[in-house]
């Protein structure tokens, strides 16, 4: 949607793009393999400010505008759903600490986090609690006297938690909501790696195990009994936003391989894309795009304005471009038959990722109980 976007953010916008052609197609399809993301990568992205985009420049951030970190997550969604998440969780801690955090948190870890010093993961999925964050059994008790805190419990499916510095866990005190900053070096922190996920690879999975484990007060983020009220959903409205964004570059991945195919690839003398049926797979994965372009640029430029809808419309994004890529996918590797199901073509790598979008940030199921209610709740708004 490129006459939607000011000269500046198309300029950031081929940035993007150039640094993700140049750095991050050639291999992305060797780190799924490897189940890892090399340092170097990262440390590259963290030098271009790609850590950092959303932050503020007092705290080393870019200070980008949220169309502009759209742009990032489309771009490198394009490429490799796992080094997005990177810039999924980054922005996921990085916001709520910046929105909620104590002036110390912010001072102590968000140039961290903006430079790539420092890689953060959001620990809230439990054993026994995903979608339902009621069930979580994560407990954080105090220590009398002493200004510490002690936590028992387990975290599963935590992107990056295999490189993180610095986790943003959610579990209770006392019965109440609570949300701290636990360093991985605490004592009685444990990571162990997940591997062979059908996609998201190398996006450092891991369960975190967390016994005994003393942190001090002072790493409470917001009072306690406001961290599912208050501090998830600004982690959530970002990690929304992003697997929005990088849904939809990988459904633009998966339309342009298929145009490119369908036009080369000769069945019978002619092109592919001569058939009436493989134009109907293409002319819907090209039509999601654009009405996906259109979701995602929503939710970002409303989120910019800090206008009301924001919440809905990056519910409505994440909804959309998830399943969308789930279908482009699934056609994509139609079209390419066998050569699609190897692992050397991109669309094999889509397949295996567009549907744990539909999972991530709240399901398929959960947006649209959320959504459901959100739009019932404006019946008063319909003039009839
Ligand atoms: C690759 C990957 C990365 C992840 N990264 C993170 C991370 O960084 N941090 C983190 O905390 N978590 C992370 N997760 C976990 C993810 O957030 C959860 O998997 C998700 O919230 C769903 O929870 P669940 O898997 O326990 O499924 P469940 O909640 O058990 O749901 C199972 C099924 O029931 C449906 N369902 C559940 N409740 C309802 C309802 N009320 N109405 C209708 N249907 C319902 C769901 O839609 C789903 O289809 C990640 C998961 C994956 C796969």
């Amino acid at each position: 949607m490129r006459y939607a976007l000011t000269e500046q953010q198309q300029a950031r916008q081929a940035e993007f793009r150039d640094f993700v052609a140049s750095h991050v197609d050639p291999h992305a399809a060797a780190w799924e393999r490897a189940q890892a993301l090399p340092s170097e990568i990262i440390t590259m992205m963290a030098g271009r400010g790609y850590l950092g985009a959303t932050l503020p420049t007092g705290y080393a951030g870019q200070a980008w505008d949220v169309v502009t970190f759209g742009q990032l997550n489309e771009a490198f969604g394009r490429s490799s759903s796992s080094l997005t998440s990177v810039l999924t969780v980054q922005a996921m801690v990085a916001m709520a600490v910046l929105k909620w955090g104590a002036r110390h948190q912010k001072e102590t870890w968000l140039p961290r986090l903006a430079s790539g010093e420092v890689i953060a993961a959001f620990a809230l999925t439990e054993p026994d609690a995903g979608s339902d964050l009621n069930a979580l059994t994560t407990e954080f008790t105090r220590r009398p006297g002493s200004g510490t805190l002690v936590v028992n419990g387990r975290k599963r499916w935590i992107t990056c938690a295999q490189i993180a510095g610095v986790f943003l866990v959610f579990g209770k005190l006392d019965e109440q909501p609570l949300a701290c900053l636990i360093p991985r070096s605490t004592p009685g922190v444990t990571i162990d790696p997940i591997r062979e996920l059908m996609g998201f690879r190398a996006a450092g999975l891991a369960t975190l195990s967390l016994v005994n484990v003393e942190v001090p007060s002072e790493n409470i983020v917001a009072k306690p009994g406001f961290a599912l009220s208050h501090v998830m959903p600004v982690g959530l409205q970002y990690g929304r936003i992003s697997t929005a964004c990088s849904a939809l570059g990988l459904l633009r991945g998966c339309f342009e391989e298929t145009v490119v195919y369908a036009s080369e690839r000769k069945v019978d003398g002619h092109p592919l894309g001569d058939i009436g049926m493989i134009r109907r797979l293409i002319a819907r994965m090209g039509t999601d795009l654009a009405a996906g372009n259109l979701l995602c640029h929503n939710a970002c430029r409303t989120e910019d304005e800090h206008a009301p809808e924001a919440f809905e419309n990056a519910l409505a994004a994440k909804y959309f471009t998830s399943q969308a890529a789930v279908r482009a996918a699934s056609d994509a590797v139609q079209v390419r038959g066998a050569v699609g199901c190897h692992e050397s073509s991109p669309t094999s790598r889509y397949y295996g990722s567009a549907k744990i979008m539909e999972i991530i940030e709240g399901t398929t199921q959960v947006h649209e109980d959320l959504l459901g209610k959100i739009y019932l709740g404006q019946r008063a708004m319909l003039r009839r």
